[in-house]
């Protein structure tokens, strides 16, 4: 089976930036793509927050991020992620086409906003019909628009759109929002914005952009125009979570838990972008643990490699677990190790402390300990509390 150091799944934002720094890095970087590199700005007419570049098209911007990545080497590969699976301990990425065995990897699949469904949605969707108020609010400046949805993000984000837009109609397929009272009670008081009750959105016209709405009252059955240049939906976003389903701890809707390491709960997988939990879903955040993500893989990596080559692998080895935070600890180690070499017999030294997993593995429940190993195989292990401990292990072993 292949083996690679580090596979990362999704060419979005998050993805192709934990490319470029696994890359500088030193790491042999694997990107599977499934559709086409940049994700989900590839759907977005203009984007202008993503620091340094003023101005760009969607598709120009994750260009952009597909070139540097190139210009690093990253090795790109058109493939469906179907599932990751453990086997003996080992993390198998299973595509639509081979199955890949991964030292590490970052999860960094995106997330999709639900649709509508309505007739004219799909042809305007940069065109007038956005899911994303921070990324596209501005572009309506002093103009009338409308917000789809009855929940927190439809009146919290229609709240915030009044900065830019001069009336914001809230439809609403009930007669009341499901949001926090307190969200309801700000927008209801804003002057800007009109709820309309117990309505849905028939169809979305438009030469081009967005020109008009055609609602339907649910109540009356009776059906209305609503002349607006741009509509937002707020029913709903999801994780793309099905390939790591069930393997990894997610959050309420799927979204993927992780630490501000983009440590997932599962060892050498992490997770960064869109697919993980977070308050803000954008480029710039994306990227942001992209790059964390990939620096946490590195240590990783060189963490996993480091221990194999002298605590798994060798055929008889002894080890000393220390705490590299505590000074007295660090000495003991070190004075140890200048010991037993004298006395001609070697002890490796390993920072129980930074190797937590590793400790964790070998059940040293407190530090300093001395294990005893012979390929892969605890043979003995002991807590100890002086260098006098430690060589009398080595000894015994
Ligand atoms: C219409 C729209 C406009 C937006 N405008 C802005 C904006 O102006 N500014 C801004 O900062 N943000 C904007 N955003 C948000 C921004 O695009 C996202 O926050 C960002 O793209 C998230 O990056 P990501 O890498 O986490 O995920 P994505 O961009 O979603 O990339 C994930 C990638 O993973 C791939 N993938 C998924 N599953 C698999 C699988 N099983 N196997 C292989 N590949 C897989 C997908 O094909 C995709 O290419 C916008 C989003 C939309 C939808």
């Amino acid at each position: 089976m292949e083996k690679r150091e580090l596979v990362i799944i999704g060419a979005g934002p998050a993805g192709l930036t934990a490319a470029i720094y696994g890359k500088r890095a030193g790491l042999d970087v694997l990107l599977i793509e499934k559709g086409v590199p940049g994700g989900q700005i590839n759907i977005t007419e203009e984007i202008e927050n993503w620091p340094g570049v003023q101005h760009a098209t969607g598709p120009e911007l994750g260009q952009m991020f597909r070139s540097h990545a190139e210009k690093f080497n990253t090795e790109f590969r058109d493939a469906d992620v179907q599932r990751i699976e453990i086997r003996d301990d080992r993390k198998i990425v299973v595509t639509n086409k081979e199955e890949i065995e991964a030292e590490a990897i970052i999860y960094a699949t995106g997330a999709f906003f639900r649709r509508l469904g309505c007739e004219g949605e799909a042809e305007h969707i940069g065109q007038g019909v956005s899911y994303c108020a921070v990324c596209d609010g501005a572009f309506f400046e002093g103009e009338e628009i409308a917000v789809v949805g009855g929940g927190n993000s439809a009146v919290e984000e229609g709240d915030y759109l009044t900065n830019f837009a001069s009336k914001v109609y809230i439809i609403h397929r009930r007669d009341e929002f499901r949001a926090d009272r307190a969200a309801i009670e700000r927008a209801l008081s804003n002057p800007k914005i009109v709820p309309v009750w117990n309505t849905v959105v028939e169809k979305i016209e438009g030469d081009g952009m967005v020109e008009n709405l055609v609602l339907r009252n649910q109540k009356t059955g009776e059906t209305s125009d609503l002349p607006v240049a741009g509509v937002f939906m707020f029913v709903g976003q999801s994780p793309h979570d099905e390939a790591i389903k069930g393997l990894v701890k997610a959050a309420k809707g799927g979204w993927i838990e992780t630490n501000d390491e983009m440590e997932t709960s599962v060892e050498g997988i992490f997770a960064a972008g869109d697919v993980r939990t977070k308050g803000l879903r954008q480029v710039v955040t994306a990227s942001a643990d992209g790059a964390i993500a990939a620096m946490s893989a590195s240590a990783y990596i060189n963490e996993q490699v480091h221990l194999r080559k002298t605590l798994l692998e060798p055929e008889n080895v002894v080890a000393l677990f220390y705490s590299s935070i505590d000074r007295e600890q660090v000495k003991m180690a070190d004075d140890a190790a200048a010991r037993a070499e004298k006395e001609g017999k070697k002890i490796v030294l390993i920072d129980g402390y930074r190797n937590e997993r590793m400790s964790r593995k070998l059940h040293l429940d407190t530090l300093p300990a001395m294990v005893h190993l012979g390929s892969g195989v605890v043979k003995d292990v002991k807590s100890i509390s002086s260098v006098e401990d430690a060589l009398a292990f080595v000894k015994k072993n």
